[in-house]
């Protein structure tokens, strides 16, 4: 058994099985026989189940949102959309059953075509930061793709998944269709990766581990999709809107607590608007409402767990340059303010992806010189950038390495939009119109025509 701590208060809230290696490939042989009928289930059918899935969780928002706020400490805010998306998400690939197209290629002597035919059973590793939604992301276009899932939530954030998994019962998706294994990483986790009847491994997570995992999967060729870590830019120029960059750059790093893989966690500020973007973000800073995650106006939770709280205050040393800090709430539970460092490029704080509310402030002199510093990292997952020129915002957009960008906007992620990194941020796309395909292997047959 694991225990499950609420971080906003540091109780425990429940008691979860973990899951062995003898029962994780039990439940795999499951997942292979009913890939056998699931496969086989006519496209309309699976589309109506999906959307009966989709409805089935609509109908417990709440209560999803509720489990989130208490197991995750994610304002409620944030937990509803994370279930609303789940929704839409499974509403979205509920499309796609019936739009798997072939091709017809022309060749003489017959007849070419193509079909896109389900991969087998997919594994998918979650990780703890956001447990609905990229759950959601993997199970959602497997499922529609005419795959059986196994899905392993994060040891510290098992609650909604597992209630996910019994809700896709409720809604008639069949048994062994989609089954929640929670457990350890090393146990359950690597039994997806060593498994061989497991055919493709959806990891989301950190970079070290994404990268054993792609080795592992490579002894078997097995499939890989990785979503890891990042540290992204958000590059504010001279000629942009100076002040509302600055009031919307802490919630384009300090959602979820800095817990964003997205996060905007070094802001690159053109030398000549530094001190009037600084004054900016000191106020929007201090405006950060940070508290009760169940209280509607909070913005900002606590972190996940102790072991995180410790991770992210070794980022802020006694001797670092801190600039100004917002406030948090002190006794129990995982807290930690919004905290904006003046750093340098070599510094940890710039280098590393800290996965907590720490921001740092770095200035640029050109638009080569921001693009360079954007692309001093091992990571290419979002970034934001603010211009009113037009021309400057897609040079910079095309410069910068990274899968998801956004102009004066820290938007990412939308479900019917391509998500996924460059570089070590990870490999291969999720959501979007392909994502259905990545569950697919391409087959083409050719039909003599000949007499
Ligand atoms: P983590 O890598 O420690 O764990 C992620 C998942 O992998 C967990 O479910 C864990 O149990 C499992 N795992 C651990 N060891 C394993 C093993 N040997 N074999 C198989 N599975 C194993 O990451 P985390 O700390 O839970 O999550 C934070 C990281 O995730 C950050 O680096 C963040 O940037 C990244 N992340 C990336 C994205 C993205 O889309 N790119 C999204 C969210 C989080």
């Amino acid at each position: 058994m694991h225990a499950v701590i609420n971080p906003a208060t540091e109780q425990v809230i429940a008691e979860v099985p973990a899951t062995s290696a003898a029962e994780t490939d039990a439940a795999i042989a499951r997942a292979e026989r009913a890939f056998e009928s699931w496969k086989r289930t006519a496209p309309g059918e699976r589309a109506d189940l999906l959307r009966a899935f989709a409805t089935v969780v609509r109908d417990h928002t709440e209560e999803l949102a509720h489990l989130e706020v208490a197991n995750s400490g994610h304002t409620i805010g944030n937990a509803r959309w994370e279930a609303g998306n789940v929704v839409n998400v499974l509403n979205y690939y509920a499309g796609a059953p019936e739009r798997l197209f072939g091709r017809q290629i022309p060749v003489p002597g017959g007849v070419d075509i193509t079909f896109q035919e389900p991969i087998g059973v997919v594994g998918i590793i979650v990780p703890w930061n956001f447990p609905m939604p990229i759950a959601g992301w993997g199970f959602a276009p497997a499922l529609a793709a005419g795959c059986t899932v196994v899905l392993k939530p994060a040891e510290l954030t098992p609650l909604t998944a597992i209630r996910l998994g019994e809700l896709a019962r409720e809604a008639g998706i069949p048994e062994g269709v989609f089954t929640v294994l929670p457990g350890k990483g090393s146990i359950v986790g690597q039994r997806f990766v060593d498994n061989p009847t497991v055919r493709k491994v959806v990891f989301t997570g950190s970079t070290e581990v994404g990268t054993r995992i792609m080795a592992g999967c490579a002894a078997q060729v097995k499939r890989v999709t990785l979503e890891l870590g990042g540290k992204s830019a958000n590059i504010v120029f001279a000629d942009a809107d100076v002040a509302k960059a600055a009031a919307t750059a802490p919630y384009g790093v300090f959602d979820n607590a800095g817990q964003d893989c997205c996060a905007r966690s070094r802001i690159l500020v053109q030398r000549t608007v530094m001190d009037e973007f600084l004054a900016g973000l000191e106020t929007s800073v201090a405006g950060v409402a940070v508290g009760d995650p169940g209280d509607e106006k909070t913005e900002m939770g606590p972190l996940i767990s102790r072991g995180q709280l410790e991770t992210v205050a070794s980022f802020v040393p006694d001797d670092s340059q801190v600039l100004f800090r917002g406030h948090c709430p002190t006794g129990s539970g995982f807290w930690f303010p919004p905290t904006v460092l003046r750093a340098t490029e070599s510094d940890r704080a710039f280098t590393e992806e800290i996965f907590g509310p720490v921001v740092v402030v770095v200035p640029f002199d050109d638009e080569a010189d921001a693009i360079r510093m954007a692309n001093n990292t091992p990571y290419g997952l979002s970034g934001s950038i603010w211009t009113r020129d037009v021309g400057r915002a897609m040079r910079v957009a095309r410069g910068v390495e990274s899968g998801n960008l956004s102009v004066n906007s820290h938007s990412s992620v939308r479900y019917w939009t391509p998500f996924g990194g460059f570089k070590m941020s990870g490999l291969g796309r999720e959501l979007g119109p392909d994502a259905p395909e990545a569950f697919t292997e391409t087959k083409n047959v050719f039909i003599a025509t000949d007499e």
